[in-house]
């Protein structure tokens, strides 16, 4: 069996909430119960909205439910480091490299409301795919730098097929599904897609568990594990944890910040309330981190086992 490597990779724009913890534990106990090693990566590519007083809260919570990481975190234990996105641009810059040598990165300089012009009224459901305005007549083609312009990647029209251990057998097609996608901004910031690839692979992840509202990324994440020529991981893309009114928690749900559920329970109780949110007991009561794992390990959490498994 191969070494099991998962990892948390939290953003650090507030205080976490259950559905964070909830990620959190199943992606520590899916790596845990099989003897693997986890991660905590600190995704704070978006200067107005990380923090680093959120960085130490989101350490000290996962501390304080006892959901340690063997890697990562500010002080960047471990052999892969930094942890920390924004102390890593080196990484990515070496990577833009090799995706403009491929020939497929152009220059764009489209705004928000170009590309919306260019949408058409069926694709309302709020995705926004890219026409390809800026994309040169040939590619392959040299990259022309443009000083303030974005870095768009092209992709191609064809099917890109994946299994995910929780959602089952996936199949996108970029062309339709995104078009031709940012992996730097005109200001210079990475793109998400490009950074969650390149430290995925160099980390050694084997394992992506996160929510399933980053289901379709990864497609385009396979596209880059291909071209910079690494192995993609497995993919395990969690339900997200709603709120009463059955819409996805964020940081308003102030009942389910930790904030106020440390101050209203225990860890048990906490770590109970996210195993029930997950499926894994049949009611929220207090468990401990032993007593999840032994959940963990009989509910066949995972619907679809990958062959690499073996
Ligand atoms: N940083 C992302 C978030 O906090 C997670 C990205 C990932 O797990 O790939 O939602």
């Amino acid at each position: 069996m191969k070494n099991i490597v998962g990892r948390f990779a939290p953003s650090p724009s507030g205080r976490m909430h259950l559905g964070n913890i909830y990620t959190a534990l199943l992606s520590w106990l899916s790596v845990k119960s099989r003897g693997g090693k986890w991660i905590l990566r600190i995704e704070d590519l978006d200067p107005q909205r990380s923090k680093l007083e959120h960085v130490r809260m989101i350490e000290d919570d996962l501390h304080w439910l006892g959901l340690e990481w063997d890697e990562g975190g500010l002080d960047g234990k471990g052999p892969n480091g930094p942890y920390v996105q924004s102390r890593r641009h080196h990484f990515y810059e070496e990577a833009l490299e090799r995706l403009k040598a491929s020939g497929l990165c152009y220059p764009c300089t489209c705004t928000r409301a170009d590309i919306l012009a260019t949408q058409a009224p069926h694709e309302s459901d709020g995705r926004v795919v890219y026409k390809g305005t800026c994309r040169p007549a040939l590619l392959p083609s040299p990259f022309v730098e443009r000083p303030g312009a974005a870095v768009r990647l092209a992709v191609p029209d064809e099917e890109i097929s994946f299994a995910d251990r929780i959602k089952g057998p996936q199949t996108v097609n970029l062309a339709r599904h995104c078009g031709d996608f940012i992996v730097r901004r005109g200001d210079g910031a990475w793109s998400y897609q490009l950074a969650v690839v390149v430290d995925d692979a160099f980390m050694g992840v084997t394992e992506v568990m996160r929510g399933d509202d980053l289901l379709l990324s990864a497609a385009q994440q396979i596209y880059l594990y291909r071209l910079l020529g690494y192995d993609p991981p497995e993919f395990a893309h969690v339900p997200l944890v709603c709120n009463e009114a059955g819409i996805r928690l964020s940081k308003r749900d102030r009942s389910l910040s930790m904030e106020y559920l440390r101050a209203h329970h225990s860890p048990e109780e906490i770590l109970g309330m996210a195993a029930h949110r997950a499926s894994l007991i049949p009611s929220p009561r207090a468990m401990s981190l032993q007593e999840l794992m032994a959940e963990f390990e009989n509910s066949a959490y995972f619907k679809y086992n990958l062959s690499s498994e073996s």
